[in-house]
Protein backbone atom coordinates (compact mmCIF):
# COMPACT_ATOMS: atom_id res chain seq x y z
CA UNK A 1 0.00 0.00 0.00
CA UNK A 2 1.52 3.71 -0.82
CA UNK A 3 2.66 5.46 2.59
CA UNK A 4 1.98 9.11 2.99
CA UNK A 5 4.82 10.18 1.11
CA UNK A 6 3.71 8.63 -2.17
CA UNK A 7 0.14 10.23 -2.00
CA UNK A 8 1.89 13.40 -1.32
CA UNK A 9 4.28 13.25 -4.50
CA UNK A 10 1.38 12.51 -6.39
CA UNK A 11 -1.11 15.29 -4.67
CA UNK A 12 1.91 17.64 -6.14
CA UNK A 13 2.79 16.55 -9.49
CA UNK A 14 -1.85 16.64 -10.03
CA UNK A 15 -1.77 19.68 -8.84
CA UNK A 16 1.08 21.06 -11.11
CA UNK A 17 -1.40 19.52 -13.70
CA UNK A 18 -4.93 20.65 -13.00
CA UNK A 19 -4.33 23.06 -10.29
CA UNK A 20 -5.77 26.72 -11.25
CA UNK A 21 -6.91 25.24 -14.50
CA UNK A 22 -10.16 25.23 -16.06
CA UNK A 23 -11.43 21.43 -16.78
CA UNK A 24 -12.36 20.74 -20.35
CA UNK A 25 -13.83 16.79 -19.17
CA UNK A 26 -15.02 14.56 -16.80
CA UNK A 27 -15.36 11.11 -17.12
CA UNK A 28 -15.64 7.86 -14.51
CA UNK A 29 -16.72 4.17 -14.57
CA UNK A 30 -18.43 4.91 -11.51
CA UNK A 31 -22.40 5.63 -11.22
CA UNK A 32 -22.16 8.08 -8.24
CA UNK A 33 -19.50 10.05 -9.41
CA UNK A 34 -21.20 10.06 -13.35
CA UNK A 35 -24.10 11.12 -11.35
CA UNK A 36 -22.94 14.23 -9.68
CA UNK A 37 -21.47 15.34 -12.87
CA UNK A 38 -24.69 15.20 -14.80
CA UNK A 39 -26.03 16.93 -11.53
CA UNK A 40 -22.91 19.97 -10.69
CA UNK A 41 -20.84 19.53 -14.45
CA UNK A 42 -17.48 19.64 -13.39
CA UNK A 43 -16.36 20.82 -17.19
CA UNK A 44 -16.05 24.75 -17.09
CA UNK A 45 -15.11 24.69 -13.41
CA UNK A 46 -11.50 25.04 -11.98
CA UNK A 47 -9.42 22.54 -10.18
CA UNK A 48 -8.70 24.83 -7.45
CA UNK A 49 -6.44 22.67 -5.16
CA UNK A 50 -4.86 19.04 -5.47
CA UNK A 51 -4.11 17.58 -1.43
CA UNK A 52 -3.08 14.43 0.33
CA UNK A 53 -4.38 13.79 3.16
CA UNK A 54 -2.45 10.73 4.83
CA UNK A 55 -3.45 7.78 2.27
CA UNK A 56 -6.33 10.21 0.97
CA UNK A 57 -5.81 12.31 -2.47
CA UNK A 58 -8.26 15.09 -2.34
CA UNK A 59 -9.36 17.25 -5.87
CA UNK A 60 -11.32 20.35 -5.03
CA UNK A 61 -13.10 21.84 -7.80
CA UNK A 62 -14.60 25.50 -8.05
CA UNK A 63 -18.07 24.51 -7.94
CA UNK A 64 -17.47 23.13 -4.33
CA UNK A 65 -17.57 19.81 -4.56
CA UNK A 66 -14.30 17.41 -3.73
CA UNK A 67 -13.19 14.15 -5.24
CA UNK A 68 -11.70 12.11 -2.42
CA UNK A 69 -10.22 9.03 -3.81
CA UNK A 70 -8.22 6.08 -1.73
CA UNK A 71 -4.97 3.92 -3.21
CA UNK A 72 -5.46 0.99 -1.51
CA UNK A 73 -3.12 -1.76 -2.99
CA UNK A 74 -4.17 -1.08 -6.44
CA UNK A 75 -5.19 2.33 -7.48
CA UNK A 76 -2.64 5.05 -9.18
CA UNK A 77 -2.89 8.27 -11.16
CA UNK A 78 -1.50 9.16 -14.45
CA UNK A 79 -0.60 12.17 -16.23
CA UNK A 80 -0.77 12.38 -19.66
CA UNK A 81 -0.92 15.04 -22.40
CA UNK A 82 -3.35 15.02 -25.52
CA UNK A 83 -3.35 11.92 -27.27
CA UNK A 84 -0.67 10.21 -25.56
CA UNK A 85 -0.71 6.54 -24.95
CA UNK A 86 -1.95 5.59 -21.22
CA UNK A 87 0.57 2.96 -19.76
CA UNK A 88 -2.32 0.85 -18.69
CA UNK A 89 -5.33 -0.87 -20.41
CA UNK A 90 -8.95 1.50 -20.91
CA UNK A 91 -10.58 -1.66 -18.84
CA UNK A 92 -8.38 -0.46 -15.46
CA UNK A 93 -10.12 3.52 -16.49
CA UNK A 94 -12.08 4.51 -13.32
CA UNK A 95 -11.37 8.41 -13.46
CA UNK A 96 -10.14 10.88 -15.53
CA UNK A 97 -10.21 14.88 -15.43
CA UNK A 98 -8.81 16.62 -18.22
CA UNK A 99 -8.00 19.98 -19.11
CA UNK A 100 -6.57 21.64 -22.66
CA UNK A 101 -3.04 20.66 -21.61
CA UNK A 102 -3.16 17.55 -19.46
CA UNK A 103 -5.56 14.44 -18.59
CA UNK A 104 -5.22 12.97 -15.60
CA UNK A 105 -6.49 9.35 -15.66
CA UNK A 106 -7.23 7.54 -12.00
CA UNK A 107 -6.07 3.63 -12.94
CA UNK A 108 -7.96 1.05 -10.57
CA UNK A 109 -8.82 3.28 -7.90
CA UNK A 110 -11.16 1.81 -5.80
CA UNK A 111 -12.72 4.32 -3.19
CA UNK A 112 -13.64 7.51 -5.08
CA UNK A 113 -16.64 9.99 -3.78
CA UNK A 114 -17.57 13.35 -4.44
CA UNK A 115 -18.15 15.11 -1.40
CA UNK A 116 -19.71 18.43 -0.57
CA UNK A 117 -17.94 20.86 1.99
CA UNK A 118 -20.31 19.71 4.77
CA UNK A 119 -19.95 16.17 4.17
CA UNK A 120 -16.36 16.48 3.25
CA UNK A 121 -15.92 17.75 7.08
CA UNK A 122 -17.81 14.75 8.46
CA UNK A 123 -16.33 11.73 6.38
CA UNK A 124 -14.69 10.84 9.51
CA UNK A 125 -12.41 8.33 7.64
CA UNK A 126 -10.59 11.76 5.91
CA UNK A 127 -7.88 12.48 8.13
CA UNK A 128 -7.61 16.56 8.70
CA UNK A 129 -5.06 17.98 7.86
CA UNK A 130 -4.05 18.72 11.55
CA UNK A 131 -3.57 14.78 11.67
CA UNK A 132 -1.35 14.62 8.58
CA UNK A 133 2.03 13.72 9.64
CA UNK A 134 3.09 16.57 5.97
CA UNK A 135 0.72 19.14 6.52
CA UNK A 136 2.02 21.99 6.93
CA UNK A 137 -0.87 22.54 9.53
CA UNK A 138 0.26 19.32 11.16
CA UNK A 139 -0.32 19.22 15.15
CA UNK A 140 2.95 17.46 16.79
CA UNK A 141 1.58 18.34 20.07
CA UNK A 142 -1.94 16.75 19.27
CA UNK A 143 -0.32 13.57 17.74
CA UNK A 144 1.92 13.24 21.22
CA UNK A 145 -1.15 13.07 23.17
CA UNK A 146 -3.09 11.13 20.77
CA UNK A 147 0.28 8.09 20.68
CA UNK A 148 -0.21 8.43 24.78
CA UNK A 149 -3.99 7.91 24.55
CA UNK A 150 -2.91 4.25 23.47
CA UNK A 151 -1.04 3.27 26.98
CA UNK A 152 -2.03 -0.48 26.60
CA UNK A 153 -1.14 -1.16 22.79
CA UNK A 154 2.12 -1.69 21.15
CA UNK A 155 4.01 1.66 19.46
CA UNK A 156 4.43 -0.20 16.56
CA UNK A 157 0.78 -1.13 15.99
CA UNK A 158 -0.35 2.23 17.15
CA UNK A 159 2.24 4.71 14.61
CA UNK A 160 -0.69 2.70 11.94
CA UNK A 161 -3.58 4.09 13.53
CA UNK A 162 -4.36 6.78 10.66
CA UNK A 163 -6.25 8.77 13.65
CA UNK A 164 -3.25 8.92 15.59
CA UNK A 165 -1.24 10.58 12.64
CA UNK A 166 -2.29 10.08 9.27
CA UNK A 167 0.48 9.06 6.50
CA UNK A 168 2.86 6.43 8.21
CA UNK A 169 2.51 3.47 6.59
CA UNK A 170 4.32 -0.06 7.83
CA UNK A 171 7.79 1.07 6.13
CA UNK A 172 8.43 4.00 7.95
CA UNK A 173 6.80 2.74 11.29
CA UNK A 174 9.86 -0.14 11.39
CA UNK A 175 12.17 2.57 10.37
CA UNK A 176 10.87 5.60 12.88
CA UNK A 177 11.31 2.68 15.48
CA UNK A 178 14.73 1.90 14.73
CA UNK A 179 15.79 5.61 14.43
CA UNK A 180 14.01 6.30 17.96
CA UNK A 181 15.84 3.18 19.20
CA UNK A 182 12.73 1.85 20.14
CA UNK A 183 11.53 -1.61 20.49
CA UNK A 184 8.16 -2.06 18.25
CA UNK A 185 6.63 -4.52 20.84
CA UNK A 186 7.05 -1.93 23.54
CA UNK A 187 3.64 -0.86 25.10
CA UNK A 188 2.99 2.58 24.85
CA UNK A 189 3.08 2.90 29.08
CA UNK A 190 6.61 2.02 28.83
CA UNK A 191 7.57 5.27 27.09
CA UNK A 192 7.61 8.50 28.87
CA UNK A 193 6.25 11.94 27.93
CA UNK A 194 9.41 12.70 25.81
CA UNK A 195 10.68 9.69 24.31
CA UNK A 196 6.86 9.87 22.26
CA UNK A 197 7.51 13.44 21.09
CA UNK A 198 10.94 12.14 19.85
CA UNK A 199 8.78 9.52 17.70
CA UNK A 200 6.20 11.97 15.78
CA UNK A 201 9.72 14.57 15.09
CA UNK A 202 10.88 11.85 13.37
CA UNK A 203 8.05 10.15 11.91
CA UNK A 204 7.65 13.77 10.37
CA UNK A 205 11.38 14.32 9.76
CA UNK A 206 11.39 11.32 7.87
CA UNK A 207 8.28 11.49 6.19
CA UNK A 208 9.53 14.85 4.88
CA UNK A 209 12.86 13.79 3.51
CA UNK A 210 10.87 11.37 1.16
CA UNK A 211 9.09 14.04 -0.42
CA UNK A 212 12.01 16.61 -1.41
CA UNK A 213 11.73 17.51 -4.83
CA UNK A 214 14.15 15.67 -6.06
CA UNK A 215 12.88 12.18 -3.89
CA UNK A 216 12.15 9.37 -6.24
CA UNK A 217 10.19 6.33 -5.73
CA UNK A 218 11.47 4.53 -3.34
CA UNK A 219 11.62 5.64 0.76
CA UNK A 220 15.20 6.57 2.02
CA UNK A 221 15.70 6.41 5.32
CA UNK A 222 19.46 5.13 5.22
CA UNK A 223 21.94 7.97 4.60
CA UNK A 224 24.94 5.73 4.05
CA UNK A 225 23.62 5.67 0.73
CA UNK A 226 24.05 8.96 -0.77
CA UNK A 227 22.48 8.40 -4.15
CA UNK A 228 18.65 8.09 -4.62
CA UNK A 229 17.45 6.29 -7.30
CA UNK A 230 14.05 5.24 -8.66
CA UNK A 231 14.54 2.25 -10.40
CA UNK A 232 16.16 0.92 -7.00
CA UNK A 233 16.51 -3.43 -7.48
CA UNK A 234 16.48 -4.08 -3.96
CA UNK A 235 14.48 -1.21 -1.84
CA UNK A 236 15.63 -2.04 1.88
CA UNK A 237 18.83 -0.95 0.96
CA UNK A 238 18.68 2.63 1.07
CA UNK A 239 16.53 1.27 4.67
CA UNK A 240 17.77 0.75 8.17
CA UNK A 241 15.73 -2.36 8.90
CA UNK A 242 13.20 -2.70 6.73
CA UNK A 243 13.20 -5.96 4.30
CA UNK A 244 16.18 -6.80 5.61
CA UNK A 245 15.70 -10.13 7.65
CA UNK A 246 18.80 -11.51 8.76
CA UNK A 247 20.95 -8.79 7.82
CA UNK A 248 23.51 -7.31 10.06
CA UNK A 249 22.42 -3.72 11.68
CA UNK A 250 24.14 -1.01 10.07
CA UNK A 251 24.96 0.35 13.11
CA UNK A 252 25.64 -2.78 15.40
CA UNK A 253 26.40 -5.84 13.15
CA UNK A 254 23.50 -7.51 15.23
CA UNK A 255 20.97 -9.65 12.83
CA UNK A 256 17.68 -7.95 11.62
CA UNK A 257 14.52 -10.20 13.18
CA UNK A 258 11.50 -10.10 11.97
CA UNK A 259 8.01 -10.94 12.96
CA UNK A 260 4.27 -10.60 12.55
CA UNK A 261 2.80 -7.88 14.60
CA UNK A 262 -0.41 -6.78 15.82
CA UNK A 263 -4.43 -7.22 14.59
CA UNK A 264 -4.18 -6.76 11.16
CA UNK A 265 -0.90 -9.21 11.21
CA UNK A 266 1.62 -6.56 9.38
CA UNK A 267 5.50 -7.66 9.34
CA UNK A 268 7.72 -5.50 11.26
CA UNK A 269 11.34 -4.96 11.70
CA UNK A 270 13.59 -4.49 14.18
CA UNK A 271 17.07 -4.85 16.03
CA UNK A 272 17.26 -6.62 19.21
CA UNK A 273 20.50 -4.78 20.62
CA UNK A 274 20.04 -1.29 19.40
CA UNK A 275 16.22 -1.66 19.80
CA UNK A 276 15.88 -3.71 23.42
CA UNK A 277 12.77 -4.06 25.19
CA UNK A 278 12.60 -1.89 28.50
CA UNK A 279 13.32 -4.21 31.55
CA UNK A 280 15.04 -6.65 29.14
CA UNK A 281 12.39 -8.99 28.28
CA UNK A 282 13.18 -9.43 24.61
CA UNK A 283 10.55 -10.63 21.80
CA UNK A 284 12.17 -12.72 19.46
CA UNK A 285 12.03 -13.13 15.42
ZN1 LIG B 1 21.69 -2.79 15.94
Amino acid sequence: MPEGDTIFRTARALGRALAGKQVTGFRSTYPLLTRFNDDTPLAGQTVEQVESRGKWLLLHFSGGGTLATHMLMSGSWHIYRPGERWQQPRANMRIVVENSDYCAVGFRVPVAKMLKPHELARALKIPSPATDVLSEAFDAAGAVRRVLAHRDEEIGDVLLHQEVMAGVGNVFKSEICFVTGINPFCKVAALDLEKVATVVVTAQELMKANVLEDSGDAIVTYAGRKRRTTNELDPSASLWVYGRRDEPCRQCGERIRRRIQGPDARVTFWCQRCQPMPGGTDVDG
